[in-house]
């Protein structure tokens, strides 16, 4: 077990700004120690305009890492390898070297698929679904839910304008799935399978919820892609409502389990990574 960083070590990074409440690192560095690997996961905050010079840099030292929020996007053109994901979804969250060649990958899509599987014991084949929010992490969820053969997917956003665009991105590449964007709030007679809170809103204490939680009915399933250790609350609120719910840990912890494996060429230790995300008592 490596405990000190040392000539050999390798660098993970993830790259972005704001990085300082990032949770990555404490399951990353735990994944490591785990696996008994000699490297180090550390946050580096950096601009857009250090960004693709860092990322290429650190891949050509030997490292790889994340990109997280605002230079998903930028990364997707700083890459030189891009994977299906980043193709359809425009957005790079994890990077490596191989061959010469630095590649992307956007595993917030394998992220979400495996947070699915794990929520609804399966793919979200056949579901009517509701995503609200139409930024990067919404596009993952859209592009996830295409791949897994969703009936339906319809898209909220607050700027209803960003939803349509993501919908007229992203529709080509949908397969069999029907994609829209619903100007205005979702009919509340219209019975989802799943609920996708791909938003910003749960992340302050203050922020309104998403949706109301009778919006929901109860058959529904909810996933919050933000991550609050012991659920947020909206996830707290839809459960005392008799709906079932999950925060994102478990998609933040499958999105870094893709990356890991791609790192290091083992399997991620998922167990590790759950515990050191599990709630301290
Ligand atoms: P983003 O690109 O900045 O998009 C933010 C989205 O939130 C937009 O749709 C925006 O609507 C909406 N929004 C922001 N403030 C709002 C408000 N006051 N009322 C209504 N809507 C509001 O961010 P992102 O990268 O997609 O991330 C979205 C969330 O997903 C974040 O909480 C992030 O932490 C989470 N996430 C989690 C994981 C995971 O592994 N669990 C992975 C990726 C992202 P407008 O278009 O109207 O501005």
């Amino acid at each position: 077990m490596t405990t000190v960083a040392g000539a050999t070590t390798r660098l993970i990074a993830l790259l972005g700004d704001p990085v300082a409440h990032s949770l990555s690192p404490r399951f990353q560095n735990a994944a490591i120690r785990a696996a008994g690997l000699d490297g180090v996961y550390l946050a580096l905050r950096c601009d857009a305009e250090r960004l693709p010079g860092l990322l290429r840099g650190i891949a050509a030292a030997g490292g790889a890492g994340n990109v997280t929020v605002p230079h998903k996007r930028l990364a997707a053109t700083t890459v030189d390898e891009r994977s299906e994901a980043v193709v359809r979804t425009g957005a790079c969250n994890a990077f490596w070297y191989e061959d010469g060649r630095v590649h992307g990958d956007n595993t917030d899509v394998t992220g979400f698929r495996a947070a699915v599987r794990e929520l609804l014991g399966g793919p979200a084949l056949g579901a009517r679904v509701l995503v609200l929010g139409a930024g990067g992490a919404a596009r993952a969820v859209v592009v996830a839910l295409a791949l897994d053969g969703a009936a339906r997917v319809e898209v909220a956003n607050r700027t209803s304008a960003r939803a349509v665009q993501l919908v007229e991105d992203l529709r080509a590449g949908a397969g069999a799935t029907s994609l829209d964007a619903l100007n205005g709030p979702p009919p509340r007679e219209e019975r989802y399978d799943l609920v996708v809170n791909a938003t910003s809103l749960g992340l302050r204490e203050d922020d309104p919820l998403p949706l109301p939680p009778e919006a929901l009915s109860a058959s529904a399933v909810a996933l919050d892609l933000v991550c609050h250790l012991g659920g947020t609350r909206w996830v707290q609120l839809l459960e005392a409502h008799g709906v079932r719910a999950t925060d994102g840990t478990e998609m933040l912890i499958r999105q870094g389990a893709a990356g890991f494996e791609r790192w290091w060429g083992v399997p991620a230790p998922i167990s590790a990574m759950r515990a050191a995300l599990a709630p301290r008592t």
